[in-house]
């Protein structure tokens, strides 16, 4: 069965939603091997042996939202409140291309200081584009289609907002109050503009196997070119609780999975849920982005969700060498991940990839 399922993916063909639930429901160690090794052929048939390497500047915590699994949420206390200055973030970026990552991910919470006046947001873009030349990520949640063109213009590449689910009922209690057609509209249009793409997955929070094909197929129609899954860590302050620690071994069936089905677009092992203890799995899944690399300087732990192994020096290029090498993998340069988002940008605006169609049957 799994070899016939792997030839189909192979070949392009269409499969059918129970075989994908069926490679997600592997528990015996022997054949989850089979579906990672078969997660790393593609990757190496479409990537190589390279990853590329990404960071965040965390500029402002602020938000208007309650997302009931977020530490960010405003009803909490805990939740250091900051904006960080322009400059401030701008000297951020650039020790961060110092330290040889090639994408910057601006990030905030949904900050209406931001959201409702998208110009201060697009001159943090273009600031720190201007004197860092680097890719750049924008992940302010959700802006008008105003906020979206200044964005653009101002030489974002990348629009990240994830949805972290795609059941109707799961993203009510996950995103309270929110609409969930807003969101993905806001990725259409993004899209239409010619930027690419991040949809979010968040697994471990009452999902089911088939809520999870259910999200590959939207992030597919989406035609998102970066796609990353998260386990649910419970956040100090933060009402949801979720189903109980699991372990990780959904994320990583995600990942293999979503490899499998999506061999060209990329796909992240984040380093802010185990820390560098957890990255060798991931990337033996079949994960190509390492996220997110953080120098070990005084006061740069603000710009991290997590602070799993920062202060010790291991979420830096250097610190990360090691697993790398264990993978057989290594990390690009900042000249190939950028040629690797121009010819994406190219190709999606010539084969309008809002038609990416369906890999499911049925
Ligand atoms: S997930 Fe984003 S929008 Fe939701 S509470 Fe956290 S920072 Fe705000």
């Amino acid at each position: 069965m799994l070899e016939t399922i792997f030839r189909k993916c192979h070949r392009g063909n269409q499969i059918s939603f129970e075989e994908i639930v069926y490679l997600l429901s592997r528990t015996d160690e022997s054949e989850i091997e089979r579906i990672f090794a078969a997660a790393r052929k593609v990757r190496q048939a479409v990537f190589g042996n390279k990853v590329f390497l990404y960071s965040f500047v965390y500029f402002s915590t602020y938000c208007q939202n309650s997302c009931t699994f977020c530490y960010f949420r405003k009803e909490n206390p805990n939740s250091p409140r900051y904006r960080k200055t322009l400059q401030e973030v701008v000297d951020i970026a650039v020790e961060l291309k110092k330290s040889g990552v090639h994408l910057i991910d601006l990030t905030t919470g949904d900050d209406t200081f931001y959201t409702e006046h998208p110009k201060r947001l697009a001159s943090i873009v273009k600031a720190v584009k201007d004197e860092t030349g680097l890719s750049i990520m924008v992940s302010p949640g959700v802006l008008d289609e105003h906020g979206l063109e200044l964005i653009e213009r101002a030489g974002a590449d990348w629009y990240a907002l994830y949805q972290e689910t795609h059941q109707l009922t799961l993203f009510d209690q996950l995103r309270q109050g929110q609409s969930y057609e807003k969101r993905m509209f806001a990725k259409r249009y993004a899209r239409d503009l010619g930027m690419l793409i991040e949809e979010g997955l968040l697994t471990g929070i009452g999902d089911t196997l088939e809520d999870r094909v259910h999200s590959f197929r939207e992030m597919k129609k989406l035609g998102a070119m970066q796609i990353r899954t998260m386990t649910f860590v419970p956040q100090e302050g933060a009402p949801f609780e979720g189903v109980g620690n699991q372990g990780y071994q959904n994320e990583l069936m995600n990942i293999a999975v979503m490899r499998l089905l999506f061999p060209d677009v990329l796909i992240p092992a984040s380093l802010d849920i185990e820390g560098l203890g957890g990255l060798e799995k991931r990337l033996m899944a079949g994960a190509n982005i390492v996220t997110s690399i953080i120098p070990p300087r005084k006061g740069f732990a603000g710009v991290a969700n997590c602070k799993y192994d920062i202060d010790e020096g291991c979420r830096t290029v250097a610190g990360i060498q090691n697993t790398l090498k264990k993978c057989n993998l290594e990390n690009a340069t900042a000249q190939e991940y950028s040629r690797w988002v121009a010819d994406r940008r190219t190709i999606d605006k010539h084969a309008a990839r809002k038609c990416a169609g369906d890999f499911i049957r049925g």
